[in-house]
């Protein structure tokens, strides 16, 4: 055991690591370094629990480190980059049955407390399970949602409000009758219905999200598993996890607020739901074809890079399917190299997490300064010659402009077809994400270049 001084001393120490993590992160550049600071903060947190706070149970503590630990290094070697987004909502998800499993074992255990004091410990409780279970459902929802053994289309049940409604109600309620029943001996009985209302709750919030605001959804329980955990440490006593509950929880919702303003979407809005159904049919007509599209081979496509002057090129989900991030890089050196302009234009929501497509290029090297944000670039897109659109789909589709009943309305999306020619590689005609058809694919200034992004892409390479 160690002293209640080195366990302060060090719970300081990580909250600053973790501090230094989440400003490290803001910028690829610092973003490894930001990295090796939360594992450093992780590291120490876990050595000073462990020697500081348990005093018994070593075995099980040990035996639970070394299953669970290895359960996540099997994980985290085995998942492709294309399934990120559902083990990060898989591991939310373990946040929020974690302070599920505090609160329950917190409440049956004895208890010293008496009037005020354990009327406030009985909140506290409450309100980390409540959290706790709209994080641990909300959470297993959307791992099914982007994993695509759920389906996109949001669930609209018929007064879905007065419903969710409802379950708010019955959780304050029954909040008050917990704490009443507690102080007279009781309690359990409220608490399980709670959880039930709040799992039900987190199961529909989820469900009623249509496919194209997943994005909010994911940074919003991400948001929501860091309050569990700071609702954890206080049932625990414990400042370290309620600063870095707190810090998650933040960082959650600031995401949360920046997706939504990616979006043009209400946050409100997103969490009440049934967005993405658009209240009425879209006019696209879902994924049915509208007239014909211009095919091109690979050598065609290096003869339109070949006479550009501005090259933009711009990667979607695809491009993580495809792995075809390399090759990019080889075709964008190249085309340098014969002094084409190339620029990246990266859409907020590209891919299935936020900052997917920055981490794929920061892996194949492609300098930080030729990629850049859509606001960036957008105005832009009349001077470019070619753009390459990689295995996007809905971040490219003007009916997100000037279709106002499509699911996707109201989105900013990269305007390349404002340029004077775009390239899109992709494997066939099917819709993206959100599930609707693009017009870009049939404008008269856009070619397809069919088939899997990164043999596409070797062939123009070679090609050029
Ligand atoms: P989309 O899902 O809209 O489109 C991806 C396209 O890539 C598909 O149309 C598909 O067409 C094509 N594709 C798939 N595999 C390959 C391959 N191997 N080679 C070539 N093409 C391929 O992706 P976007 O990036 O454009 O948009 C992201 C969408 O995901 C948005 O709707 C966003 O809201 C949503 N989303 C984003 C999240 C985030 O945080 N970024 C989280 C959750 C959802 P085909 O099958 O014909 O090849």
């Amino acid at each position: 055991m160690i002293s209640e001084g080195i366990v302060t001393v060090s719970y300081i120490a990580a909250m600053v690591l973790f501090i230094l993590a989440l400003g490290g992160l803001s910028d690829q550049e610092t973003a490894r370094r930001g990295n090796w600071y939360g594992v450093i903060g992780m590291v120490i947190a876990l050595v000073a629990t462990i020697l500081g706070v348990v005093n018994s149970h070593y075995d099980i503590l040990l035996a639970a480190l070394v299953i669970g630990g290895g359960i996540g290094i099997v994980l985290a070697r085995r998942v492709q980059m294309t399934q990120m987004p559902e083990l990060v909502a898989i591991l939310h998800s373990l946040v929020g049955l974690a302070a599920i499993a505090v609160g329950y074992a917190n409440f049956m255990g004895a208890s010293h407390l008496a009037g005020v004091e354990l009327t406030i410990h009985d909140i506290e409780t409450y309100l980390g399970v409540l959290i706790g279970a709209v994080t641990f459902s909300g959470s297993v929802i959307a791992f099914g949602k982007l994993s695509g053994r759920i389906g996109g289309k949001p669930l609209t049940l018929p007064g879905r409000h007065l419903f969710n409604l409802g379950l708010l109600l019955g959780a304050i309620w029954f909040g008050y009758e917990f704490v009443v029943q507690s102080a007279a001996g009781g309690g359990m009985q409220a608490l399980v219905v709670m959880t039930v209302i709040a799992l039900l709750f987190g199961m529909h919030m989820v469900l009623a999200i249509g496919g194209a605001d997943m994005p909010v959804v994911v940074s919003m329980l991400n948001s929501y598993s860091g309050w569990a955990a700071a609702a954890t440490g206080f049932m625990l006593n414990n400042d370290l996890l309620i600063v870095v509950g707190a810090l998650v929880g933040s960082s959650g919702a600031i995401l949360s607020y920046i997706m939504c303003r990616a979006m043009n979407r209400k946050f409100l809005s997103v969490i009440a739901g049934g967005f993405g159904t658009g209240g009425g049919t879209p006019v696209s007509g879902g994924d049915e074809l509208q007239g014909e599209v211009v095919a091109v081979d690979a050598i065609e496509t290096a003869l339109l890079l070949s006479g550009a002057k501005e090259v933009m090129i711009i990667p979607g989900y695809g491009m993580a399917v495809a792995q075809a991030q390399h090759t990019v890089f080889e075709i964008t050196k190249v085309l340098r190299a014969r002094k084409i302009n190339v620029r990246f234009g990266i859409h907020p929501v590209a891919g299935r997490m936020p900052g997917h497509m920055n981490v794929l290029l920061a892996e194949a090297r492609v300098p930080y300064d030729i990629v850049f944000e859509m606001d960036e670039v957008n105005e832009d897109f009349p001077n470019v010659d070619v753009s390459v659109v990689i295995g996007a789909n809905d971040i490219v589709n003007p009916s997100a402009l000037d279709e106002p009943d499509s699911p996707i309305a109201g989105m900013p999306v990269l305007e390349c077809w404002k340029g004077s020619m775009t390239i899109v590689l992709k494997r066939s005609m099917a819709t993206g994400y959100a599930g609707v058809q693009n017009p870009l694919f049939f404008k008269e200034n856009t070619r397809m270049l069919f088939g899997d992004a990164k043999d596409s892409l070797e062939a123009v390479l070679k090609a050029l």
